[in-house]
């Protein structure tokens, strides 16, 4: 196991790039703590492959370096790096069996027999193969040829990090339960630095210790799933994480009163904040009012999901969102919505800025 560092590392596509649009990943630094398992989230093309590829060497950066507990691998391959890493659809040896394709990685590493068998009915039991072990690759589906690739990927104990790629994306939606919570029964059992490449913020939110929320090839934020819930760093953190997600609205703003759709909305903080100013509420930070205080606002539909009830409003031509209670009734004379103050974060050109005394 190791730690991660990414030293000044970007890459770039294209031989000679001239401005950041030219680059697939912008420049980063940042330290994968050892042993902390990381989900990597953010929307298709983003650059979630293209900064896995580089950890693991498939691909070398046009700039920056790699290191594994202060060594620098930048240019050293792929096996060199001793990483495990499973893609979003299968790679396997369809004319080996199951149980050759899981034990392949250790017995390249000259295991001790004995050792891999044990090993071997171990992780057939977590993808659950145990039963197929004797069975061709081939003919298998493609889900079984994943969970395959998945136990190849657990097989190794002594590896520096894990790396998953999307790796669900071809198994059945009932299985991916089940196998997401084995992934983090292994990262408990063996304490590997491990990240997980997802497009999908409930898949991210439920595997990791950390989230590194990515947008156009830049890391936005890195934190864990309630500081992305309270304190989205940039406004696509905010609309990515929850469901609905945050709301925004243009505001101008002067010392800890922001002024929204011509009302005084007090931001509960005070704020030295120039450029194209928003202020962002979470719907669950959202009420509803009848006695004509807040910002002006028609109910449209209400949406009934079982946990909780959407309520979808339009204010000054804006569609937004609030989350109301399962039980609570909503007053059909509710033409206004108020903020809770502890659920407003406010936005200069999309990063959060702080407040004035949480900057102090
Ligand atoms: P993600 O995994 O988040 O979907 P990728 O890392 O695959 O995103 O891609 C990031 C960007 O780099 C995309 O715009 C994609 O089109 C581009 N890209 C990816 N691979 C290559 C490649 N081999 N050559 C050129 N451009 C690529
Ligand atoms: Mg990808």
């Amino acid at each position: 196991m190791a730690k991660i560092t990414l030293d000044n590392l970007a890459h770039s596509y294209l031989p000679n790039p001239s401005g950041e649009a030219d680059y697939a990943l912008k420049e980063l630094n940042h330290d994968w703590a050892d042993g902390e398992a990381y989900a990597l989230l953010g929307s298709s093309g983003c650059g979630k492959s293209t900064l896995l590829n580089i950890i693991s060497g498939l691909l070398h950066p046009s700039q920056g370096r790699i290191l594994f507990d202060g060594n620098d691998v930048t240019h050293a391959p792929t096996a060199a790096r001793n990483i495990a890493q499973v893609f979003q659809f299968p790679v396997v040896y369809d004319t080996m069996t199951v149980r050759d394709n899981l034990a392949f990685p250790l017995r390249n590493r000259g295991a001790n027999p004995t050792y891999i068998a044990q090993r071997v009915n171990q992780i057939a039991a977590m993808i659950g193969m145990e039963d197929r072990l004797g069975q061709k690759a081939r003919g298998l589906t493609a889900d079984a040829k994943q969970k395959i690739s998945l136990g190849r990927g657990m097989v190794r104990e002594d590896v520096n990090a894990l790396l998953f790629d999307e790796p669900l994306t071809v198994i059945d939606p009932h299985m991916k339960w089940e196998l997401r919570t084995q992934l983090k029964a292994l990262h408990h059992e063996f304490g590997h630095t491990m990240i997980y490449v997802t497009h999908d913020q409930t898949e991210a939110l439920t595997f990791a210790d950390k989230v590194v929320v990515m947008y156009d090839g830049r890391v936005v934020q890195i934190g864990t799933p309630q500081e992305l819930f309270e304190r989205p760093a940039h406004t696509f953190v905010g609309y990515f994480i929850g469901s609905p997600g945050m709301n925004l609205f243009d505001a101008t703003i002067d010392g800890a009163t922001a002024t929204i759709a011509n009302t005084s909305v007090d931001l509960g903080a005070g704020y030295a904040a120039a450029g194209q100013l928003q202020v962002g509420v979470r719907p669950e930070f959202i009420q509803l009012s009848t006695d004509g205080s807040g910002i002006p606002a028609q109910i449209k539909r209400v949406e009934d999901v079982g946990r909780h009830k959407i309520v979808r409003l339009e204010v000054n031509g804006q569609n937004i969102a609030a989350i109301a209670n399962e039980g609570a009734s909503i007053p059909a004379d509710a033409n206004h919505i108020t903020f809770d103050p502890k659920g407003i974060n406010v936005y200069a050109n999309d990063w959060r800025v702080a407040p004035a005394a949480e900057a102090a």
